[in-house]
């Protein structure tokens, strides 16, 4: 198939059906009478990448006067990514702000964080959650979920209603086709799942994979530079990605074997292979972040690093009968902090924040003296 060049946007039909299809639908949604924000979800993966350039590209086309409806690329950075992916993301939002900015784009490039009371590393060394399996996920809803969908509402209660612009596809996985068939009610918006006043836009559902790294290896980013840096990431990384995630019902395509973009610290897929894929790539240095990755996974279902009771005291027993241990011990947490600080050093990056470290502390004090308190109780 021969990609359209940006020159040719928008031309009649010419055969090159999915190209002409997709801008004109991208053109026909941005002249709406009315003036709801767009908002891209980026991850700095191919598809969110495609429909940014897209989008992008889109405002380029049009004069001035008719750029009247504000858009918003917003990334999630869970602040425990794989750091050459929030390398990448980071880079690629400069030139995206440089680009905007030169031109009079009304684009607006913002990052996502979770709370700081819900971190990874307050939740897991701070309360003493234990790493995260399939069974027990509690990170993707706090990392990923929740701080996207309150970028959302902030929008939608300064606007009404916005349109979240995805880019979710059919052929990505059998999980993911099954997620996306939700959304197919015929029409080019569909409300959002979970998000009030959130109306769901996915541009290239219907491209094939080779669609994408086509377009992507033929096209230079309207921003300027090229995506060569996004296809050698996905050629260290060895695959997939963590894709945006904005429900719950997402979430299944978080932490899979596929999600090879995802944190580095997670514990959820068997094997972390996007380190390991870097790694291999030649990225030697993050040798040591995959060994404690590792370590992680093997004290999760160590007896003595769990303890009896869950946080609120209770002793929480199976239907099968069977106990169910509580969070980490403190000890365990406070090795578990020493190592990633030692870490942390040794690599030279920043692996966990100061005021991460203030709010375990805080957490720990607490979890001392409630326990203590117990104790007295008897
Ligand atoms: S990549 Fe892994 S650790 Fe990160 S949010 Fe997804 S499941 Fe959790």
């Amino acid at each position: 198939m021969r990609i359209a060049a940006a020159t040719d946007l928008f031309a009649a039909d010419s055969g090159e059906a999915p190209w002409s299809d997709i801008r004109r639908a991208i053109a026909d949604e941005y002249a709406a009478s009315h003036a709801l924000p767009w908002i891209v979800g980026f991850s700095g993966g191919k598809d969110s990448t495609l429909v940014a350039h897209l989008v992008f590209e889109h405002l380029l086309s049009l004069p001035r006067s008719a750029r009247r409806r504000p858009v918003h690329i917003v990334a999630n950075d869970t602040l425990v990514e794989s750091p050459l992916v929030i390398a990448h993301i980071r880079a690629v939002q400069d030139e995206m702000r440089n680009a905007a900015s030169a031109f009079d784009l009304p684009v607006t490039v913002a990052t996502t964080a979770p709370d700081p009371e819900h971190t990874f590393w307050v939740n897991m060394i701070g309360r003493g959650y234990p790493s995260p399996n399939r069974t027990f996920r509690w990170c993707t809803d706090r990392m990923k979920i929740q701080p996207t969908s309150r970028y959302v509402r902030q929008q939608v209660d300064a606007s009404g209603e916005v349109v979240l612009l995805l880019g979710v596809r059919r052929d990505e996985s059998a999980t993911r086709a099954g997620t996306v068939a939700r959304y197919d009610n015929g029409e080019r918006l569909n409300r959002h799942n979970d998000l009030q006043g959130c109306w769901v836009f996915r541009p290239i559902v219907e491209l094939s994979t080779e669609d994408v790294w086509e377009f992507l290896g033929t096209e230079n980013p309207p921003w300027g530079g090229s995506h060569a840096r996004l296809i050698k990431l996905y050629r260290d990384a060895g695959g997939g990605e963590c894709p945006v995630v904005t429900a719950k019902s997402d979430a299944p395509s978080c932490g899979t074997t596929s999600s090879r973009f995802g944190c580095w610290t997670c514990t959820v897929v068997d094997k972390d292979r996007s380190l390991a894929g870097f790694v291999e790539a030649g990225f030697g240095e993050f040798t040591p972040l995959l060994d404690f990755r590792d370590w992680l996974v093997s004290i999760r279902n160590d007896p003595e690093r769990r303890l009896a009771r869950r946080r609120d005291g209770r002793v929480l027993i199976a239907p099968n009968g069977v106990h169910v241990p509580g969070p980490f011990t403190l000890a365990t947490r406070a090795e578990i902090l020493t190592r990633l600080l030692a870490l942390q050093e040794r690599v030279g990056r920043q692996l966990i924040m100061p005021s991460e470290v203030d709010r375990i502390r805080a957490l720990w004090a607490k979890d001392a003296l409630d326990g203590a308190e117990r104790s007295a109780a008897g």
